[in-house]
């Protein structure tokens, strides 16, 4: 039975080498501590979104409206 490598990946938080496979209950991250970060962030990231989105809706006084009316 030849041995299985496992597949390596890119830790998405801090890019270090990590092996895929079952071992890892944190893949594709290297550690829990990258792994909660990373959800901090897009956890973040989707908070910041809607409301980015929301103001620019609801603004009819940016620059970018006015110019194309000219
Ligand atoms: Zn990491």
């Amino acid at each position: 039975m030849p041995e299985r490598k496992p597949q390596m990946v890119n830790c998405p938080q801090c890019s270090m080498a990590v092996a895929w496979e079952e071992a890892n209950p944190f893949r594709p991250f290297c550690s829990e501590r990258c792994r909660l970060i990373d959800l901090g962030q897009w956890a973040s990231e989707s908070y910041r979104i809607p409301s980015e989105k929301g103001e620019g809706t609801h603004n009819p006084e940016s620059p970018e409206e006015r110019g194309r009316g000219n």
